[in-house]
């Protein structure tokens, strides 16, 4: 085992948070927001940002 354990990086590290007493922009939800969800919008009406279809590449050669 090394002695470089990685939770070093997480130690002491103060969390961002957004405010407390929010609720969510969609139109007649009252979900409220956790303080760490930085989107206007709870997990339910969050749409992702779409990503552009990728075509898989193929396995063969
Ligand atoms: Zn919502």
């Amino acid at each position: 085992m090394s002695d470089h354990s990685i939770s070093k990086l997480y130690g002491g590290r103060p969390r961002k948070t957004y405010g407390a007493d929010r609720v969510c922009a969609a139109r007649g939800c009252t979900t409220r927001l956790s303080a760490y969800n930085k989107n206007e919008h709870c997990w339910t009406h969050f749409q992702p940002v779409p990503r552009p279809a990728r075509i898989p590449a193929p396995s063969g050669q």
